[in-house]
């Protein structure tokens, strides 16, 4: 499993290099590197719905988004190195905090030593296991999980090659998110909830609404409509977008917030095609939603 890393394909990037001496694109060698382990209250209420999600932040990403919310982990590799018992020991001390379930968060690159790290505490595990990807993923990798991933979360960030490209240096964004969350609701099922309202299977969908971009949302939304049942994966349009100060003058159309008028066509759009999940307060657009990537938990 480990020996993927030596022509690392993980990914639509398929960089080929040997992580063992090389990083990719998404800016990681082969140790695991997080940056926050701790309970988080903001999900959806079917995610966070008792003491909160049990999340582990990872370090690096494959999509590098120009105005990533969470860029002091992703584009700058903020973090701490860690070996396959040190995250396994990171899932356990979650769960006895009392964790709803361990949301493994950008997970995508690590994934080899993310199924290491569950094979050696997966007996031990009673709560679901969350991949909650940027959705930029290969059907192969998907199939890799399967066994060990109870609820998939994965973005559809984009649907226009233009805007992926520019945003994400990714024209090929939709063609591959779209065919990797498919594949995840064949692998995970529909949804299903325990006594407490929680989810412990299925998808659930995540896209945020970016400022300008509405109608490229509304063609995230259609695509849903037409390709998955309304019970097969629930969908959250997320009103979170903050435009954080790094991001640089050449993307300013989207050094805005996103606008009521925006967010609320792009929800309206949904009802209307009887899309089934989550929206958000405009109020969750804020800098303190941001987690304090201050290595706790690790
Ligand atoms: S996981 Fe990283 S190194 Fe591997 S193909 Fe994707 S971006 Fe490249």
């Amino acid at each position: 499993m480990i020996s993927i890393y030596k022509n690392c394909r993980l990914c639509p990037r398929k960089c080929g290099v040997n992580r063992y001496i090389n990083h990719g694109f998404c800016g990681t060698g082969t140790e695991i590197l997080a940056a926050k382990a701790s309970l988080h209250q903001w999900e959806e209420p079917c995610i966070s719905y008792r003491n909160g999600a049990g999340t582990v932040f990872f370090s690096g990403c494959n999509l590098h988004c120009c105005f990533c919310q969470n860029n002091k982990i992703s584009n700058e590799l903020f973090g701490k190195k860690l070996n396959t018992a040190e995250l396994s020991d990171v899932f356990l001390s979650l769960q006895d905090k009392g964790a709803d379930n361990i949301e493994l968060v950008t997970p995508t690159h690590f994934v080899p030593d993310i199924i290491n790290a569950l094979d050696r505490v997966k007996h031990r595990l009673e709560i679901p296991v969350i991949y909650n990807s940027g959705g930029y993923e290969l059907i192969e990798t998907i199939e890799l999980l399967n066994g060990y991933i109870d609820i998939y979360m994965p973005d559809i960030k984009y649907f226009s090659p233009e805007v992926s490209a520019r945003y994400s240096n990714a024209p090929d964004y939709f063609e591959y998110a779209s065919s990797a969350v498919l594949s995840m609701i064949s692998q995970a099922g529909k949804p299903v909830y325990n006594e407490h309202g929680g989810l412990i299977k299925g998808v659930l969908i995540r896209h945020m609404v970016l400022p300008s971009l509405r109608h490229d949302s509304m063609k995230i939304i259609d695509w849903i409509a037409e390709n998955i049942p309304a019970d097969s994966a629930l969908v959250s349009i997320m009103n979170q977008y903050t435009p954080f100060d790094f991001i640089d003058e050449k993307f300013s159309e989207i050094k805005r917030r996103v606008t009521k008028m925006e967010y609320n066509s792009v929800v309206r759009h949904a009802v209307s095609l009887g899309i089934n999940g989550f929206t958000q307060q405009a109020s969750s657009s804020s800098e303190k939603y941001v987690p304090d990537f201050d290595l706790a938990g690790l």
